[in-house]
Order: structure tokens, then C-alpha cells, then sequence
């Protein structure tokens, strides 16, 4: 299938064409049908399967055909980095379509939000907001969303994480009832579904099997101790020849203190957290999307509105959390079907949730020797004991899919 066979306006195509897009992924393939036909609907998709193609492009497609514009479609998702990213995807689409879109985000000055309000008087057709901010605006009245004909909600389960639920209720009373609403999330525990029974009409339900690592990607995991991580990983990136590569560590201190340490020890490379303003924030990832900087370090917030091409390593600091995070986390590289390399440094702590990613993936993965000069004290084994002196799993999607994993093994 190509994307000629549904037959979008000319301009559309041509702004597809100029993206380089030729063959819907299996997302597009089955939702684009369904949102052109107007139905509601539930889509089980995680980043890297073309999910925010799937649903801009019938949007898009539907807003160049209506003769009557105002603002047609509101975007809800989770994080800053998501909105710019949906933003710029709208950007490269609609280039010879004449839609506008504006991102809607916290953490800008007041100047920044002088400049929204003026887009937003001028008039535009699509808006990509976060769900804090998107509230705190709607009390300013410049806002109308009284003509919205699309609602999405992106990263749906992301978003109720965060604790947006309220919010998202509080936005929805703002539209029309007779809109088309589509949500996007990674995992579907009961808490969307209920919010989908409450928010869409008679939704048809799509979903792309619980993704994998791309094919292309080589992982490989090492059994090291929390007192030789920081050896090992500058042995690792200095024997390596990337030029460009991720680190993901699980808290923000330690993301900080690699951002310290690893150009001290001649590897140049940035953190990139919450603590850092919005325009520092920003300037990292353009200059981490431009390849001048090779190096980057942060959590899995990065791993979640990251869509960088061409990232040939992402480094694991620590297994992540979740088990679906570390899908998130690897899919930054071998984006688009090229090649990758992750690898994961597991502690004797963290073998049991890696064992739960071997679980999720449906693989083991290999666990390469420790290079010369450095010592394993453990051998693997996955039904191993969690550090006892802290409580794992305390966010609500951690426990789901725990739930999740432990069903599907008994
Ligand atoms: P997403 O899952 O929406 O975050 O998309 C993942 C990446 O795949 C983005 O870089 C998209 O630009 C790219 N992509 C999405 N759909 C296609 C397609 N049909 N052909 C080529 N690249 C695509």
C-alpha cells in the first residue's frame, strides 16, 4: 500500500512526498480509513509506530477541504517536547497546504504567550497544547474552542500519569459535543478505558500488537556493580565511534551528575532535565539534532518526546523502571527502520525488572563479558531480589504492567 491510495488532496501528497513518505505504517494503514470516515476512536500505539502521522494527516486532509475555518482541532499531549514535535510534523505536512497550527506549552515567558495570543487571533486551524497550560489560557478568553471538529489526546496514558485527568475533563467541557475524538496511548489499563467510555462515542478500537525493538536494533546488556558503572561507561564511549548517542538514567540527580562527570573525563556531552529553563532545554536538543553535540544524557521523560534521526547508541545507566519505558528508551535509536545499538548496565538489584523486559520483548537478551580490568561479582538471574531498602514500582503504570507480567507468567 502507498500513501496515493487514500487519495488525499494533492497538497497534502506533495508535502508527503517532500517528507519522503511512501508507505503508511501499519498504524496509518488501519487508522487513516476510520478518522477520514469520521469515527471515534481508541488507538493502542506506542511512539515509533507513525501514530502522530496517523492521525495529522486525515486531519489535515479534512481540514483543507472544509470551507469554513476557524479552530478545527485541538492536540492534547503530555509534554513540551511532544507538542513541538507534533508542531513540527504538522509543519513539514502541511507546507504547501496553507494550515497553521500553533503549539500551546508552559514554561515560556510572557512574550511567548504575547505571541500565541496574537496567532491565535489572526486565526489558526490546529492546536498542540499540553493540558496545564492549555487551562490556564482558556481562562484568558482568547481561546475559542467552540468549533473544535477533532480532539486528540496523545500519549493518553502518559498524560493520566502526570495527573492530568481532571484537566483533560475540565478542557473537554469546553467543546462541542458532536466533535470526532481519537486517543492515542502506549498501554491500555482500565483507567482509559474508562475515560475513553466517558470522552468518545462508539469508538472502534485499533491496535498495533504491544510493540517490539525494531529489528534493527543490537542490544546487549552488562552485569556491573553501581561502583564500576562510571568505568565502565567511559570505557564503553570512548572506545566507541558514534556520533550521536543517548544516556538514560532513571533519576534527575543521577542524569546531573553523569552531565558533571562525563566531560571531565573527555567525553562531551550535556544533561538535559527539569531544572534547566525551557529555551536551555530546547537549545540542547537543537544542537543535539544538528549533531553538533554527540552526547546526551536524561531520563525517561527524553525517552518519550525524543524523535531524533540518526541516534546509533542509547545507553541504559540503569534498567529503566518500566518495562515499557526501556522499548521507549531503545526505540529512540534505529529510528525508520536503520540500525542501532542499545545497551543496558544491570546492577544485582535490577535483574528481576530486566527479567520483566525479557518478558515484555519476548527475548533474552545477551549479556556481553565485562571488558578486561573490571569485575562481575553476580551472575545473572532474573527471579533475583529487589534492593530491599527501596519500594520499586510506586508510579500507577508501574504496577499495571507489573500486574501484567506477573499474569502472563503464572
Ligand atoms: P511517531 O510514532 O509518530 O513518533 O513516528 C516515529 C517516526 O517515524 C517519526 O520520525 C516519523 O517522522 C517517522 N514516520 C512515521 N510514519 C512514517 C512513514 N509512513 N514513513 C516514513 N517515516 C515515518
Amino acid at each position: 500500500m502507498t500513501f496515493q491510495d487514500f487519495h488525499f488532496n494533492h497538497k497534502l501528497q506533495d508535502g508527503l512526498n517532500a517528507m519522503g513518505y511512501k508507505n503508511p505504517t501499519p498504524i496509518q494503514e488501519q487508522a487513516i480509513p476510520l478518522i477520514l470516515a469520521k469515527r471515534d476512536l481508541i488507538a493502542c500505539a506506542q511512539t515509533g509506530t507513525g501514530k502522530t502521522a496517523a492521525y495529522l494527516l486525515p486531519i489535515l486532509n479534512n481540514i483543507i477541504h472544509s470551507d469554513h475555518r476557524h479552530l478545527n482541532t485541538l492536540i492534547i499531549a503530555p509534554t513540551r517536547e511532544l507538542v513541538q514535535q507534533i508542531d513540527q510534523q504538522v509543519e513539514g505536512f502541511a507546507y504547501f497546504t496553507g494550515v497553521s497550527s500553533i503549539p500551546i506549552y508552559g514554561g515560556g515567558d510572557g512574550a511567548v504567550w504575547d505571541q500565541q495570543k496574537k496567532a491565535l487571533e489572526a486565526g489558526v486551524d490546529l492546536m498542540i497544547a499540553t493540558p496545564g497550560r492549555l487551562i490556564a489560557q482558556l481562562a484568558s478568553g482568547v481561546i475559542d474552542l467552540k468549533h473544535v471538529q477533532h480532539l486528540v489526546l496523545d500519549e493518553a496514558d502518559r498524560m493520566l500519569d502526570m495527573g492530568f485527568h481532571d484537566d483533560i475533563i475540565r478542557i473537554i467541557k469546553y467543546l462541542p459535543p458532536s466533535r470526532q475524538t481519537l486517543l492515542f496511548s502506549a498501554t491500555m489499563p482500565q483507567r482509559i478505558r474508562t475515560l475513553a467510555n466517558r470522552i468518545l462515542r462508539e469508538p472502534v478500537e485499533v491496535t498495533i500488537a504491544i510493540s517490539r525493538p525494531a529489528d534493527g536494533i543490537v542490544q546487549e546488556a552488562y552485569l556491573v556493580n553501581d561502583d564500576q558503572k562510571e568505568k565502565l561507561i567511559t570505557h564503553l564511549l570512548k572506545g566507541s565511534n558514534f556520533s550521536s548517542a543517548l544516556i538514560f538514567a532513571s533519576t534527575k540527580e543521577k542524569v546531573k551528575h553523569l552531565g558533571r562527570l562525563l566531560p571531565k573525563l573527555g567525553l562531551p556531552s550535556k544533561a538535559i532535565h527539569s531544572d534547566l529553563e525551557q529555551s536551555e532545554r530546547e537549545e540542547i536538543l537543537r544542537e543535539f539534532k544538528n549533531k553538533q553535540l554527540n552526547l546526551l544524557i536524561g531520563t525517561d521523560v527524553l525517552s518519550r518526546g525524543i524523535d531524533v534521526e540518526g541516534i546509533e547508541l542509547v545507553l541504559n545507566y540503569d534498567v529503566p523502571p518500566d518495562p515499557e519505558d526501556y522499548i521507549h528508551r531503545i526505540g529512540r535509536t534505529a529510528r525508520a527502520a536503520s540500525t542501532g545499538h542499545a545497551i543496558t548496565f544491570i546492577n544485582q538489584f535490577d535483574q528481576r525488572r530486566f527479567g520483566q523486559i525479557e518478558s515484555l520483548i519476548g527475548c533474552e537478551i545477551s549479556k556481553a563479558n565485562l571488558p578486561e580490568g573490571f569485575q562481575s561479582s553476580f551472575v545473572y538471574n532474573p527471579y533475583s531480589k529487589q534492593r530491599p531498602d527501596k519500594p520499586r514500582n510506586t508510579h500507577a503504570r508501574n504496577s499495571n504492567s507489573n500486574k501484567r507480567f506477573f499474569k502472563k507468567r503464572s
